[in-house]
């Protein structure tokens, strides 16, 4: 046995002991960016798991048994709200039958309730319509500063939940902030080459991130939010971005790539997969490195395709 594996082994074997089991709050999130933001703020006060996956569209996601059970454990339910989860969350809450968790109970946190709100529909939206997005974008954790705003909130709700750890969690956040504050220049001074840069994205998930790093969303692959692509609106597009110069089409990695390699092909335009989540790819494993992997992507495929 070489001394790596003992040194791993020991790690291990610590991070299983049950050290403050009983104390811990247990928390569910719906994503796992908020599992990363929860973990951020909880330390080893809180044990955190999120439902969907990274790589999961989190608007359809297939609800398990499983889910259940662990929403009837946990003290605490962070959801993204703005109606994402609308499709498979609900009914999950209800058979929990945890009253704690139920909206508006203590054990439920809505992320959107103090976030920066894009894309807030002015005239009478219904999801009959097929638009998933009728409460606004609910893709707004692609806004630093909204990780932020969320990370506040869940550092709040945490101390209301467990009052003797409130220094704990506020310095857990100073901490975060700080570091967030640090990676911001790093992604700003990255992207900044590529302001007001025209692109497509298949779904509007990227309305917050454009608007961090001034990228002008020109138009969709969907022709809306949570409706699949149709001919007569791809065409449309085609000719838009022919007219506009756009080179780049921005695809969530959930979605089937042949219309948008059909409109690269008809347009010059390059096709670039970006998870818009923690966990979308191998490498996006916290809340930070979500942004260097995306800000690091999406720099050099701009530095490529328009010669900036
Ligand atoms: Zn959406």
């Amino acid at each position: 046995m070489n001394k790596a594996f003992l040194i791993g082994a020991a790690v291990a074997v610590t991070m299983s002991l049950p050290i403050r089991a009983s104390a811990a709050i247990k928390v569910i999130t719906s994503t796992q960016d908020l599992a990363a933001i929860v973990a951020e703020i909880g330390g080893d006060k809180v044990s955190v798991e999120s439902l969907a996956r990274g790589y999961q569209d989190p608007h359809f996601v297939e609800a398990k048994p499983s889910f259940v059970f662990k929403l009837n454990k946990a003290d605490l339910l962070v959801v993204v709200g703005r109606e994402l989860e609308m499709g498979w969350l609900p009914p999950l809450i209800t058979q929990s039958r945890n009253s704690k968790l139920q909206p508006g109970g203590s054990g439920y946190l809505d992320a959107s309730q103090t976030a920066r709100i894009l894309d807030t529909p002015t005239g009478a939206i219904t999801r009959a319509m097929g638009d998933v997005h009728p409460s606004g974008n609910p893709h707004y954790w692609l806004d630093p500063a909204n990780g932020r705003r969320i990370a506040k909130a869940i550092q709040g709700k945490l101390s209301e939940l467990s009052r003797g750890d409130s220094t704990y969690f506020s310095q857990r956040y100073a901490d975060f902030d700080r570091r967030l504050a640090q990676a911001e220049a790093r992604w700003t001074t990255a992207l900044t080459p590529y302001k007001g840069t025209k692109v497509v994205t298949y779904h509007r998930s990227w309305s917050n991130f454009a608007e961090a790093f001034r990228l002008d969303v020109i138009g969709f692959v969907e022709p809306k939010p949570g409706v699949p692509p149709s001919p007569s609106h791809t065409l449309t597009l085609m000719h838009e971005m022919k007219r506009q110069g756009v080179k780049v089409i921005l695809v969530e990695p959930y979605f089937d790539l042949k219309t948008p390699n059909a409109i690269a092909r008809d347009t010059g335009a390059k096709v670039l997969v970006m998870p818009p989540s923690v966990g979308g790819v191998k490498q996006t494993t916290d809340y930070i490195r979500l942004f260097d992997y995306n800000a690091d992507l999406l720099a050099s495929t701009l530095k490529s395709a328009t010669g900036r």
